[in-house]
């Protein structure tokens, strides 16, 4: 059943389309990932499932409910990880949860419990009393899910969770996501580590100029696009050219079929392959 619905969704700035007619459903429980270069539209597609920004066209229900009509009703059932929305970070872990709690009118005796057992959740409790500038950055990042936990959301929104954390720590926000996965929480989050994709996300789409190029499981994408890929280094610029083929073996029969095996690699593809043979290599 569809829980988030986007139909036809515009949004402008400066008369420019940045989220182009964009048409996307998420299942209750599904966990999705927004893929896209810097400037896709990925924050703002957020923005507006937020209520933090209003589509200019188009239609969008969360659990039924009309996000630009009912936004109230909405807010209640999502919890928010986004850059913007950061941590006051001269209080204390306990007043930044209580200061959510109190946004979201809950009675004080529903409140406390929440914190407790939030913080209990996300293993930051003995921290409560901590000035949070004093946390590590995956403390911060746990406590930022601690927070949007706090009033039972049934959708989290997550924009970009792990971004310059280190591996370990990555790792560690990677197994509270995916624990509420299990529990049943339907998830959307942005990542440009196509690792963190595929290891979390049911389904992945592909946003770029504010269209979504493709869509489906990461195994879906592969099996369109190439299972095996040949990467082969070109001489003049040094630059890498990517081959798509079917199967391993149709790569390996290619790569003997050159004259120079030289810097020729052949590997099965992922998920970042076909990223970046859908969205260009252009740098930033
Ligand atoms: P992404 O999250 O995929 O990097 P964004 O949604 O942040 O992309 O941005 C999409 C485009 O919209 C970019 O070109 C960005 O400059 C533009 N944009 C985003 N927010 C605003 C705004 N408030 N005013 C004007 N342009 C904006």
């Amino acid at each position: 059943m569809a829980f988030i619905d986007l139909q036809g969704v515009t949004k402008r700035y400066n008369q420019v389309p940045v989220v182009n007619h964009l048409d996307l459903t998420i299942d209750q429980g599904e966990m999705f990932a927004l893929l896209g270069p810097n400037g896709a539209g990925k924050s703002t597609t957020i923005k507006m499932l937020t209520t933090l920004a209003t589509p200019d066209e188009g239609k969008i229900t969360i659990g039924g409910a009309d996000v630009v009509k009912q936004p109230h009703l909405v807010k209640r059932f999502i919890g928010v990880v986004l850059q913007q929305i950061s941590l006051d970070l001269d209080r204390t872990v306990w007043e930044n949860m209580e200061f959510h709690g109190r946004m979201h009118h809950m009675p004080p005796k529903e409140r406390k419990e929440a914190i407790d057992r939030c913080l209990e959740y996300v293993q930051l409790q003995d921290r409560r009393h901590e000035r949070t500038r004093n946390l590590s950055g995956g403390m911060k990042r746990r406590l930022q899910i601690a927070r949007a936990l706090m009033h039972n959301p049934k959708v989290l929104f997550l924009d970009e969770p792990t971004v310059g954390l280190d591996p370990q720590t990555r790792r560690r926000i990677w197994e509270i996501i995916l624990d509420l996965k299990q529990q049943g929480m339907t998830i959307l989050l942005t990542t440009h580590y196509m690792e963190e994709a595929e290891t979390l996300c049911d389904r992945v789409g592909i946003l770029d100029q504010g269209k979504l190029i493709e869509m489906g499981t990461p195994e879906e994408l592969r099996k369109k696009h190439g299972l095996a890929v040949v990467i082969v280094q070109n001489e003049k610029d040094q630059r890498l050219d990517y081959k798509f083929f079917p199967t391993m073996a149709d790569a390996n029969t290619y790569l003997e079929s050159l004259p120079h095996k030289q810097g020729v690699m052949v590997r099965e593809s992922n998920l970042e392959d076909i990223f970046v043979e859908l969205t260009g290599r252009q740098l930033d």
